[in-house]
C-alpha cells in the first residue's frame, strides 16, 4: 500500500447528515476515490481539550451534539468500531513528538466526524479513532500534531481534519439563499493561495495577515483541523481543492486532499 494522503473536510450544519446536497456528494466521490484505508484518525472541531486526547472505545457511540434540529437526525448512527491499538500507535506517536497525548476510553464521535464519514464510507467498516483539537494553542501547534502523525499515512490509516474553512454562525443565513459573502470568498482566496505555495507560516498567522481572518473565525476551533491535515501531508505534497461552495451565505465548505 502506498501512501494515503491527509485530507481536510469542512463538516457544514448537521443537517448535511440528513440532506448530503453538493457538498455530501463531494465527499462520497472522495471515498470512492481514495485507496481503501484500515483505519481512520479524525481530528474534529466539536471535541476541544487542553491536551490533545484519543478515542479508545472499541465501539464508540454516535454523540448527536446539537440541538435544535429535527429528530430524525438524532436517530442517525454511524456504528463504525473504534480501534483500541491504533489509539494507543497515535499515543505512543505524539508522545513521540513531545505532546502530553491522552486516551479517553468513553468518549464517541461527534457529528464533526460521523457527519463526513457517513458519506466517505457509508457501511461504516472502517474503523475510527478521533482526534481532539486545543484551541488555546493555535494553529502551529495543531501543524506539529499533524506532523507527528505522518507515519500512520504509510500504516494505512488516513489522517483527516474536520472542520470548517470560515465558521462565523453570526453571518449565517438560516434561510441557506444568501448570496456567498465577500469577506468569505476573500477569506478562502487567502487560504487557497498560501495552501498552494505551501506557506503554512503565513497561513498560521491567518489572524494578523488576513483582513477577514477573525471575521471568519471569531474562534478558532473550526479552522484547527485543516492545520491537523496540513502538518500530515507528506513532504512534497500535492494539494487538490476538491470542493469550494460558499453555504448559507458565509459558510466555505472548502475540502483539500493533501495527495
Ligand atoms: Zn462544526
Amino acid at each position: 500500500m502506498s501512501a494515503l494522503p491527509s485530507v481536510f473536510i469542512s463538516h457544514g450544519s448537521p443537517m448535511h447528515a440528513l440532506e448530503p446536497g453538493a457538498a455530501g456528494e463531494a465527499w462520497a466521490a472522495l471515498g470512492r476515490s481514495l485507496e481503501r484505508p484500515k483505519a481512520i484518525v479524525i481530528a474534529s472541531a466539536h471535541w476541544e481539550t487542553n491536551i490533545p486526547m484519543l478515542t479508545g472505545s472499541s465501539r464508540p457511540e454516535t454523540i448527536h451534539d446539537f440541538s435544535g434540529f429535527p429528530d430524525p437526525l438524532y436517530r442517525l448512527k454511524y456504528p463504525a468500531p473504534g480501534d483500541p491499538a491504533l489509539a494507543q500507535r497515535a499515543q505512543a506517536l505524539l508522545r513521540e513528538g513531545g505532546f502530553a497525548a491522552g486516551i479517553d476510553g468513553s468518549r464517541g464521535l461527534d457529528h464533526g466526524a460521523w457527519s463526513p464519514l457517513l458519506y466517505m464510507y457509508p457501511h461504516a467498516d472502517i474503523p475510527v479513532v478521533q482526534l481532539s483539537v486545543q484551541p488555546a494553542l493555535g494553529p502551529g501547534h495543531h501543524v506539529a500534531l499533524g506532523h507527528a502523525l505522518r507515519p500512520l499515512a504509510k500504516e494505512g490509516v488516513l489522517v483527516l481534519g474536520s472542520g470548517h474553512l470560515t465558521h462565523n454562525l453570526r453571518d449565517w443565513d438560516r434561510s441557506g439563499r444568501a448570496q456567498p459573502m465577500p469577506y468569505a470568498q476573500a477569506f478562502q482566496r487567502f487560504v487557497f493561495e498560501n495552501i498552494e505555495s505551501w506557506n503554512l507560516d503565513r497561513l498560521a498567522e491567518y489572524r494578523a495577515l488576513s483582513p477577514e481572518g477573525v471575521r471568519a473565525h471569531p474562534t478558532e476551533e473550526h479552522f484547527l483541523p485543516l492545520f491537523v491535515a496540513l502538518g500530515a501531508a507528506r513532504e512534497g505534497t500535492r494539494p487538490e481543492r476538491i470542493f469550494d461552495k460558499i453555504e448559507a451565505g458565509a459558510l466555505a465548505m472548502d475540502a483539500y486532499v493533501f495527495h
